[in-house]
Order: C-alpha cells, then structure tokens, then sequence
C-alpha cells in the first residue's frame, strides 16, 4: 500500500495535479495564438495560504453561464446567479462539496437562461434568505416558475438599483453600480443591459460583477460612477463577448485580475479574442473557466490569491481564431506564483 500512495503522490506531482484542498495556484494561458497550442507551464508550487479574515470568490465552472459564490470572513455568502439548467448539478455538486448549505442572499443579475436555468433546482436543493434582482423578470415559463417557487417558499425579493449600498458579511460592502434608478427596465429590448452590476470590497481589494451588461451599461457607468469602477479583479462581462469590455471600460476598472466564465464550444462563439485583447494588453492575468475550470480568489483585503480547479489548461481544445486584420502580436501574461500587492 505505501508503494502505491508513494507512486499516487509522484504521479500526481508529475501531472500538477492539487496538493492542497482541490485547488492549485496556477500561472494564466496566454490566450493570444490559441491556434498554436501554448506550452504547458511547469506546475508551481503552491504558495502559503494567505493569513487572517479571508473573502473568497469562486466563479464556479458551471459550463456555458454564471455562477459566482462569494463568502465572507465571518461566513455570510452571497451567491451571483445559478448557472444554465443543463449545469449537471456542477454548481449543487460544488456546493455540497464546499458544505454550504444555505444561501443568505442570492443575486439573480438577469433573467437568461444561463443565469437563471438552474435557480429552480437551487432553491429545491439549498434555503436561500433573500433574492435580489433588478425587480425585472421576463415573463416566460422559466422565470415564472422561479417566482412561483420563491413565493410558495416565502422567499422575499429584494429590488436593488445603482446607488444602493449593502454588506453582505462583516467588512464585506457591496455598492450596487447598475441598472440607473430612472431606467424603465421593461421597455429594455436586450435584458443583458438589465443586469445588476456590484461591486464588492474588502479591504483595499474591490471585485467587480458585471452579469452581461453591454457597452451601452458600460458608458451609463463611466459617466455615473467614474470613481468607482476601479476594481483589482473584474468577472468579465457576458462571457467575453464582444458586445462589452469596451476599451474605455477596460481601462477604467484597470483590473490585474479577470475571469471569463463560459464553456467550451458554445453556441455563441464566446469568448472574442479582441475582447480578451484588451485585457491581456494591460497585463492582466486573465483565466477561464472552460480552460480553467472553477476560479477562486482570495484575499486578506490587501493581497490577493488566485487558485483554479485544474492544473494546467491541455483539455481544452483550442477554438478556431477569427480572421484578423493585421499581423499577429506575441502576448504573454506573467505567471501568477506569489501574492499580489495592490496596485499603487
Ligand atoms: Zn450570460
């Protein structure tokens, strides 16, 4: 028997596979040239584990949709949308394994399908405390029956708006950035610029949460809240698309960290590499989740960690570029191996 745990142990250091509870601090692939398969990096060590009250935010690999836990030092969480109803249980599987089993609040950004598929099994699954949305639903099957349940379950609603301040854990606050309080959420044709953006901050360290508001958000936020969208780590709009991350919202949040929650071929051709661009030309460590699989960031409130479910990102075949203008321009992005500090 010690033969064969000494052989699973080599094999596993071989492979990079974890070391530590399911997670492994990895470097992030540089997404530019995904036609020619990048170089699988060397497994890092894994780094001592951040000390004090810790925020965690886990954008769970929930295949083609949004799913993002965040827990607060003392406990409290906060669950960002649900994930598609075709997630295979990945987001209750990765609850259960993660012993939660209650939800204090439960954030539905918007009423799309990948956001919204999998609430009506959550809530048969796991008691949730509050819903907060932006109040508006589409009135299809879908959300209807997400409603039904909510009231046979006397779960309340909560409608949030931009301006609106809450915490959501001790010294976890969060400030509501849209929809505008003047916005007349039914006469919205595209429900993705209905979504409930917030941004989270601990500490020093503020995370942005973005649902899959478009640029037309976007600019309704760089002229509302210019001072606030500055944020170390974004969960990039809808699934990198090209409908969002315009430049000057990029620049403006100026994140080091981003993450695009999406699967593997979907049907939307998500992510665009020009929208990743913008990230990775900045420098920022950038990961996804169908390369990654699910994402977690801590911090202390001045350092941040990033540990992600899978080692090294080989299986994940590498999607077919589009046609550029141009020639191609090599990027990297710096490997993610020790804390990092607050951007001055
Ligand atoms: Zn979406």
């Amino acid at each position: 028997m010690k033969i064969k745990a000494l052989l699973l142990l080599v094999l596993l250091t071989f492979l990079g596979a974890p070391l530590q509870a399911g997670a492994q601090e990895t470097p992030p692939v540089a997404t530019e040239g995904q036609d020619t398969p990048a170089a699988a990096p060397a497994p890092t060590p894994v780094p001592e584990p951040l000390e004090g009250p810790l925020l965690t935010v886990n954008v769970v690999d929930v295949g083609q949709g949004d799913a993002i836990f965040i827990q607060a030092p003392d406990g409290k969480n906060l669950l960002i949308d649900a994930g598609p109803n075709d997630s295979n249980r990945r987001l209750l599987t990765w609850l259960e394994q993660h012993g939660i089993k209650k939800l204090d609040r439960l954030l539905i950004t918007h009423g799309h399908s990948d956001h919204v598929g999998n609430i009506k099994k959550l809530l048969l699954a796991v008691p949730v405390d509050v819903v907060l949305g932006s109040g508006h639903m589409h009135t299809n099957h879908m959300n209807l029956a997400i409603l039904e349940l909510m009231k046979a379950k006397a779960i309340p609603m909560k409608k949030l708006v931009a301006g609106d301040r809450f915490s959501i854990g001790e010294g976890v606050e969060v400030l509501v950035l849209a929809p505008n309080k003047d916005k007349n959420l039914a006469r919205e044709r595209n429900n993705n610029n209905n979504s409930v953006v917030i941004k989270v901050t601990f500490g020093e360290m503020d995370f942005l949460f973005t649902g899959d508001a478009e640029r037309k958000v976007e600019k309704q936020m760089l002229a509302e809240y210019p001072a606030d969208l500055a944020c170390e780590v974004i969960k990039v709009a809808h699934h990198g698309s090209e409908s969002s991350s315009s430049q000057a919202f990029v620049e403006a949040v100026s994140p080091q960290v981003a993450i695009v929650s999406l699967a593997t071929k979907n049907a939307f051709g998500h992510p665009s590499l020009d929208t990743l661009d913008r990230y990775l030309k900045r420098q920022v460590k950038l990961y996804r989740t169908d390369q990654w699989g699910s994402v977690t960031v801590e911090t202390d409130g001045k350092n941040l960690r990033v540990l992600t479910e899978r080692a090294i990102a080989t299986d994940t075949p590498a999607p077919k570029p589009p046609k550029r203008r141009g020639p191609r321009k090599k990027k990297t992005t710096e490997p993610v191996d020790q804390p990092l500090p607050k951007a001055s």
